[in-house]
């Protein structure tokens, strides 16, 4: 398992990270979330050795991460990392690349490996193809692939679907994640994507400030938001007599203390959004219709 202990870092003395306290477990998903900014990528590169931590020490295992000072070589065969940005050999196929740290020892084993690897990420029909011929998005999951040829252990991806687009990413986010928990590999991805976090993590870990505000599954954090920031990430809410409502727990009744007066709707897909003056302050709730501008309609808390 992954266990960091007290860990501490700044780039010329600007702490970015204070006091990091966390462990996965084998297999296990955690996602880290924050607002940009917040140490996201600064945490995976420690994690991964690349940089030196100022206090405290990372295990993965028995095995120590040592950045730079004390490792010649950056990053262990058991974990690897897909960065923000990615660096990819532009003039070799797409093929060639996912494979290029397999062993050459057994080419039918290759071979199928890079087979699978390339269904994964939905890259079939571009198998040999130049990589300096796809798209960001593509180059992206070429990465990915890359980083799984060798059955890491731990994989740290740093907002993995950054480049892909709508069409692409929900299936690849639940081909990959699948992958992952079906071959117990533990992943650590960093994300400002909901979608990527509720249905797949088993932990969130929120950054604000340089620390952990909040390390827990994301339905207990999604149920008991302690904080505005954290409410944030999971849809519009309102704070209502000091309490965070989301907007869709605030419901339209006949009676209630409640009045709000309309501004405007939102199309929303399955419902519209709904922004509200309630006693000076504007609020937001779901309901299935358009409502007209200046309605006055009551409103209840309903959890
Ligand atoms: P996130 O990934 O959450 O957006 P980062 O880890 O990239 O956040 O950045 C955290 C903080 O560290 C930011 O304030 C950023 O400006 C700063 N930072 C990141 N990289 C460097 C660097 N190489 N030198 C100095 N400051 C940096
Ligand atoms: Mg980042």
């Amino acid at each position: 398992m992954l266990q960091v202990k007290n860990m501490s870092f700044g780039y010329y003395k600007k702490p970015i990270l204070k006091h990091i306290d966390f462990q996965i477990d084998i297999g296990e998903h955690l996602s880290v979330i924050g607002e940009s900014g917040s140490g996201k990528s600064t945490l995976l590169k420690l994690l991964y050795g690349e940089m030196d931590v100022t206090e405290g020490s990372i295990f993965w295992k028995d095995t120590q991460i040592l950045g730079p000072k004390h490792n010649l070589i950056v990053g262990y065969d058991f974990m690897k990392y897909v960065a923000q940005e990615f660096d990819l050999m532009p003039f070799i196929t797409v093929a060639e690349s996912i494979g290029k740290h397999l062993s050459n020892f057994y080419p039918e084993k290759k071979r199928k490996r890079i087979k699978g690897l390339l269904e994964v990420v939905e890259l079939t029909e571009f198998s040999n193809i130049k990589v300096k011929s796809l798209s960001g998005g593509q180059k992206q999951r070429v990465a990915l692939a890359r980083a799984l040829a060798n059955r890491p252990e731990i994989l740290l991806l740093d907002e993995p679907f950054g480049h892909i687009d709508n069409f692409k990413r929900r299936s690849l986010r639940h081909k990959l994640f699948h992958y992952l928990k079906a071959n117990n590999i533990a992943s650590i991805v960093a994300s400002h994507d909901q979608e990527d976090v509720l249905p797949y993590a088993d932990r969130m870990l929120v950054l604000h400030k340089a620390e952990i505000v909040a390390n827990n599954t994301p339905e207990h954090l999604y149920k008991h938001p302690k904080t505005p920031l954290i409410a944030s990430f999971f849809g519009e809410f309102n704070v209502i007599d000091g309490e965070i409502i989301y907007a869709h727990q605030l419901k339209i009744v006949d009676r209630s203390n409640l009045k709000a007066t309309i501004k405007k709707s939102y199309f929303k897909g399955a419902s519209y959004l709904i922004e509200a003056d309630l006693n000076g302050e504007n609020v937001f709730f779901r309901y299935s219709e358009t409502i007209t501008t200046n309605t006055i309609v009551c409103l209840s808390i309903v959890k």
